[in-house]
């Protein structure tokens, strides 16, 4: 799991307590595996489809966030380099990387909103194959 995962909270079916998951925890609900609870000991599950289709969806935000940091580090250094060889004049350029770095925070922001979850985890069933 990457970095994407921090700070994700799961709420218990049997203590109803709300639980910052931990790496292994993550693990375990990223392959569908039943898990305990770290306060009551109790194993649990994520079963709802629509939690999981966004637990998986944090990788991808993690892609976005860091693909857009690489197209608006380009993005300055394309505004610089014009701004060099005469093609944009000074206030352009800044306006130009003012836009990028604004459309940067927007992703972070939109990310970082999206990443915000609160689990809620059911109690596993027994295991049928
Ligand atoms: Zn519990």
């Amino acid at each position: 799991m990457s970095a994407a995962t921090i700070g994700i909270l799961g709420r218990c079916a049997h203590c109803q307590r709300t639980l910052l998951l931990e790496p292994w925890q993550l693990n375990a609900i990223a392959i569908n595996e039943p898990f305990t609870c770290s306060h009551c000991e109790n194993t649990l599950q994520l079963n709802d489809p629509k939690q999981i289709r966004r637990f998986k969806s944090l990788d991808s935000l993690a892609l976005l966030r860091a693909s857009t940091l690489v197209m608006v580090c380009t993005a300055l250094l394309v505004a610089l380099v014009m701004e060099w060889v005469g093609m944009l004049s000074v206030m352009e350029q800044l306006n130009f990387s003012l836009l990028a770095i604004f459309v940067y925070f927007a992703v972070v922001r939109f990310a970082r909103h999206r990443q915000h979850i609160t689990l809620t985890l059911e109690a596993a069933k027994a295991h049928v194959d």
